[in-house]
């Protein structure tokens, strides 16, 4: 019994070594069509509902960076791997959830890049919690949508502006969740606008930061797009994404019941 059920888990892992490996090559194509080096594009491995053993599998397979939704879940996986001794303390933790003021502070330490952020009072409670500067992204409702997070595309550039007067953040880019799609191309119209956006919140930073050597460094942060999910990360790359979020390509599908 206990070696059927051993023998069972490794077969995942070797399922899920071949998921990423699949999505590592995919994730090398894109780059080429798009005539972009290898390097940049970061895959995250969103692990999301997903055990602490599925994460070490990845980890040993040269996964690095991995994505968490619930504060709650991703304190609970990041305790159990640094209590373990499978050397995880070397992971790159992302934020990806939707984040409120009252859970904003559970992030604004541990968490090396938070994705989710879209309004003040987010980036108050970051700025009055974190014991170093916390990096993030702005998120966007690119697509308008009712139900979704994220701020307005016109009202980013606000956003923006109000983000300089928190010296604890440290504002690297983008981030969006377009709508899920069939056909990935669909989305298409999308990324580009992020990229649109992207160019012109780095052309406000080198109109607006006054000081030299705080525009050369603001300028130097803004660097990422996080855009791209299992169904339309290829697009995403073509049209200029940094940092893709993979979840159901390596780990299959989510069982939230679980
Ligand atoms: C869950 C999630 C993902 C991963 O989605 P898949 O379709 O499973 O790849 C990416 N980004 C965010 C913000 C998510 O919440």
């Amino acid at each position: 019994m206990t070696e059927l059920v051993m023998e069972g888990r490794d077969v995942q892992r070797d399922k899920l070594v071949d998921n990423l490996d699949a999505v590592r090559q995919r994730v090398s194509r894109a780059c080429e069509r798009a005539g972009r080096p290898v390097s940049d594009v970061t895959l995250i491995a969103v692990s999301k509902t997903h055990p602490v053993g599925a994460i070490r599998a990845l980890h040993r397979a040269g996964q690095r960076h991995f994505g968490e939704s619930y504060v709650q879940e991703w304190q609970q996986k990041a305790q159990q791997i640094s209590a373990d001794d499978f050397g995880g303390d070397d992971l790159v933790w992302h934020f990806i959830g939707h984040l409120q003021s009252n859970k904003a502070r559970f992030v604004a330490d541990g968490v090396d890049l938070v994705h989710s952020v879209d309004r003040p009072s987010v980036m108050r409670v970051l700025q009055q919690r974190a014991r170093h500067r916390v990096d993030v992204l702005l998120q966007v409702n690119i697509a308008h949508q009712a139900s979704k997070e994220g701020v307005a595309p016109q009202d980013l550039l606000e956003l923006l502006a109000a983000a300089q007067g928190y010296d604890r953040l440290r504002v690297c880019g983008l981030m969006c969740i377009p709508p899920y799609v069939e056909d990935a191309e669909d989305n298409r119209v999308y990324f580009r606008q992020m990229r649109e956006l992207f160019e012109a919140a780095r052309a406000w930073l080198a109109e607006h930061v006054a000081d030299d050597d705080a525009r050369g460094a603001a300028l130097a942060d803004f660097r990422h797009l996080s855009m791209g999910m299992s169904g339309d990360y290829e697009v995403a790359i073509e049209e200029g994404a940094t940092l893709v979020r993979v979840g159901t390509a390596i780990f299959g599908e989510r069982d939230y019941a679980r």
